[in-house]
């Protein structure tokens, strides 16, 4: 019989804190689809329990249900007795993979591809050729399409598109401030205990994280946010160098591969010899913030003061429009915000982004019911669980209905590729985008334009702004 492992062991009294009232069972995306006692927080601690007991062996059941979570936070924020339960899951997975059950294809996509990182690009470099050439080239009821389930993949999935160069391969690894951009950086050291807002607008530079889906999936939101930061007055240090931040690898809960990933980005991060760190994905400042001192125990994380990128805006001012650049009220799009579960309840950043939609003049900002509960993503849960996902997914499409919005902004590219499967799959004619696009709209809508699906409301009412 193998042991819990020496993560879950050292965690025995967070399972123990939990006195079974059932309260997650109210806010747990999985549970209310299902409805089955072993997908809901207090099904898996008993689990848990009886693995820390040795009632139970670490068999593929156990681990069958403590991958079924897609860490959304909302039963530990619901939990009156503040059990840690993402923790948990994720100790748990610890003692799996240390028990030998991290599967082959998965052991070599975390320890190779994303722990060594120079085999990602040109790997999806191909990935672009092969979605823009061949499956382009193929209908819909083609042989090669009804292979795609073969590979795990939805026939109708609206997947996103490898970009043919990711956002590194071109991006300079220093960007000056823009030319005018106020310079509001101060030069007196900042007090290691200063608040966010004085350390956000003191910052000279800034090192921009940009995070393995955003660099490979969304280049043009990786533009987006260095053209941001720069008009906001910071040099923008982007160093080549720099990989995946190690949220994938945490999830699956191997921490020894974790731990090797986040030395690597501490060194790095450090190197750079900025005064922040921004990103523009949830689960990478998650990842920094959080799970660098917490789980892989690091001694004072990145030892930078790290901000989401809409955080940082907000606090710094987001950047006036160019005179004559300014859209009309005729023109005003109405735009929705999905709060992205590692960002609200993982990081409490809730306010931050809104303030920055209130800011621009051009939108209508409107909020959306439920605006926090999971999209159904969960970073590669939706790979793996499709359907489970997609029913998820049509909650949060019935609330983008009821919003009666064009835009909906997120500040997670896993939220943006789930958002764009479940907004297409309800057939609502909505854009995804991240905050960063839609801010650099109002700067040059050209190229987001250009990025937005072609022919939705959203598309036609902003070429005419
Ligand atoms: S809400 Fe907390 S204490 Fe109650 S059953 Fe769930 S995990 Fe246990
Ligand atoms: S983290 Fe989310 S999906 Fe996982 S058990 Fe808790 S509420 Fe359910």
């Amino acid at each position: 019989m193998n042991g819990p492992g020496r993560e879950l062991e050292i965690r025995r009294e967070y399972a123990e804190q939990c006195r079974s009232c059932g309260n997650c069972r109210s806010v747990c995306p999985i549970f209310a689809e299902i409805c089955t006692e072993d997908a809901v927080a207090r099904g898996k601690i008993s689990l848990i329990r009886a693995v820390l007991d040795a009632e139970l062996d670490l068999t593929a059941i156990f681990d069958e249900k403590i991958q079924l979570c897609l860490n959304c936070k909302a039963c530990r924020d619901a939990c009156p007795n503040s059990v840690p339960v993402d923790e948990l899951i994720l100790a748990s997975r610890s003692g799996l993979v240390q028990a030998g059950r991290l599967p082959f294809v998965k052991r070599v996509i975390l320890r190779q591809l994303l722990r060594r990182g120079r085999l990602l690009p040109p790997m999806c470099r191909c990935a672009s050729f092969f979605q823009r050439v061949v499956l382009r080239g193929f209908p819909r009821e083609s042989a090669l399409r009804q292979l795609l389930p073969v590979m795990g993949i939805e026939r109708g999935r609206v997947l996103p598109e490898f970009a043919a160069r990711a956002f590194l391969a071109d991006a300079p690894e220093v960007v000056q401030p823009a030319p005018g951009a106020e310079q509001i950086g101060d030069t007196a050291p900042v007090s290691p205990n200063a608040d966010r807002e004085t350390v956000a607008r003191a910052a000279r530079s800034a090192v921009f994280f940009v995070g393995c889906a955003t660099n490979l999936l969304y280049p043009g939101t990786a533009r987006a946010i260095v053209d941001a930061l720069g008009r906001s007055g910071v040099a923008v240090h982007v160093p080549r160098r720099q990989g995946c931040c190690g949220t994938p690898v945490i999830e699956a809960g191997d921490f020894v591969t974790a731990r090797a990933i986040a030395a690597e980005n501490v060194a790095m991060l450090r190197g750079s010899g900025a005064d922040v760190v921004v990103t523009g994905c949830a689960s990478c400042g998650f990842t920094f913030k959080k799970k660098y001192v917490e789980l892989l125990g690091i001694e004072g994380g990145t030892g930078m003061p790290v901000f989401d990128f809409a955080e940082f805006l907000a606090h710094r001012g987001v950047p006036a429009v160019p005179a004559g650049g300014e859209r009309t009220a005729a023109s005003k799009v109405r735009v929705t915000y999905h709060e992205p579960c590692q960002l609200s309840r993982g990081q409490g950043i809730t306010e931050e982004p809104r303030s920055v939609l209130r800011s621009l003049t051009w939108i209508e900002f409107v909020e959306m019911r439920d605006s926090d509960r999971c999209c159904g993503g969960g970073g590669t849960f939706s790979l793996t669980n499709y359907d489970l996902a997609s029913a998820i997914g049509r909650r949060k499409a019935d609330a983008i209905r009821e919003a009666g919005v064009d835009i909906v902004v997120t500040e997670c590219p896993s939220c943006v590729m789930q958002l764009r499967d479940v907004a297409a799959q309800a057939g609502l004619d909505v854009a995804v985008l991240a905050i960063a696009d839609l801010v650099a709209m109002g700067y040059d809508g050209a190229e987001v334009r250009a990025e937005l699906p072609a022919g939705t409301g959203p598309a036609t009412a902003l070429s005419g702004a």
